[in-house]
């Protein structure tokens, strides 16, 4: 996707903090974080959203979570606690069209959603 600012970070044709990366997976800080640790997850195809998905895209998505977890680890996160995040279409707040998990935390985090 030509003008996706993630495909283009996945391209490195916009340089990010990368924290994580795969054939399939790439994990890179968040510009604007809202926590202490803010990492974005992104699958490298371009997925829209979640509503894009498709079967075969099951493991992708599973993938992403084991991601996570080992991300949570590396920053020391993994016993404390963290939120793992996906916004989807506008009322879901998702701003960028090319599917991503938040990783949040590093504080204690709202127990209801923000
Ligand atoms: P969402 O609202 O779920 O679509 O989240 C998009 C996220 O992407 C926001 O948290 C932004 O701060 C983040 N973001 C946008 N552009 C960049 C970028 N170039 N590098 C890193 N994070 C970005
Ligand atoms: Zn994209």
């Amino acid at each position: 996707m030509e003008d996706c600012i993630f495909c283009k970070i996945i391209k490195k044709e916009i340089p990010s903090e990368i924290v994580y990366e795969d054939e399939e997976i790439i994990a890179f800080e968040d510009i604007n974080p809202v926590a202490p640790i803010h990492t974005l997850i992104v699958p490298k195809k371009h997925i829209t959203s979640l509503v894009e998905l498709k079967e075969e895209d099951t493991n992708l998505i599973g993938k992403i979570y084991l991601v996570a977890n080992k991300i949570a680890e590396q920053k020391g996160i993994l016993e404390r606690g963290f939120r793992v995040v996906v916004n989807c279409g506008k009322e879901g707040g998702q701003v960028v069209p090319h599917i991503h998990y938040h990783l949040l935390g590093g504080k204690q985090l709202p127990t209801r959603f923000m």
